[in-house]
């Protein structure tokens, strides 16, 4: 395992779309290698989610763990439906996009169609902060970075944010989320 450099805003991985991965690699240890890299540096930099091409690795592959006491789970080829019409607001960071937060509006409900790192298919819906994680981590796989759709005019530094708090409202006074919302 190893702790994987993560790419910042201007790298150019960072706005590719990531190539399907090929079920038969999965299972190899050059890919598995890179799953334990994947969560080791999202654990390293505390994040709660992280994609493949975040540590320059182009494909379809991502990890996310909401909460430590959870086990991560890593979606590999994922495919998102919203099930909901309902957008909720929330504010997001990115490691790519180091000590910055804005509000982005996200489909509240998405059902999830991928491959886990044994292989093997599986979907589940995510709803609340979950959705809200795993879309942000599939955009990265389409090179899609969460200030692409952020308000412009909600956008912080982390010091500032601190201290004056949201400056667009996201109408959810008890959001869920950690308060400051999470990095992925
Ligand atoms: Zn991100």
């Amino acid at each position: 395992m190893a702790i994987r450099k993560v790419a910042q805003l201007g790298h150019p991985i960072l706005r590719k779309v990531a190539e399907p991965v090929d079920s038969a690699q999965i299972l190899t240890p050059e890919f598995q290698r890179l799953c334990d890299d994947l969560l080791e540096t999202m654990g390293a930099y505390d994040g709660l989610g992280l994609a493949a091409p975040q540590i320059h690795e182009s494909i379809r592959l991502l990890v996310f763990q909401l909460d430590s006491e959870e086990e991560p789970l890593f979606l590999i080829n994922p495919v998102i439906t919203p099930t909901t019409a309902l957008l909720s607001a929330g504010y997001e960071g990115c490691l790519s996009v180091t000590g910055m937060r804005g509000r982005v509006e996200r489909p509240d409900a998405i059902r999830v169609e991928c491959l886990d790192r044994d292989a093997k298919k599986f979907a589940f819906v995510a709803e609340g902060w979950a959705a809200r994680v795993v879309q942000h981590e599939c955009d990265h796989l389409d090179g899609v970075l969460y200030i692409d759709r952020a308000d412009p005019r909600s956008m912080a530094f982390m010091a500032e944010y601190r201290k004056f708090g949201p400056l667009v409202p996201t109408g959810e006074e008890d959001e869920e989320g950690p308060e400051e919302g999470g990095e992925e």
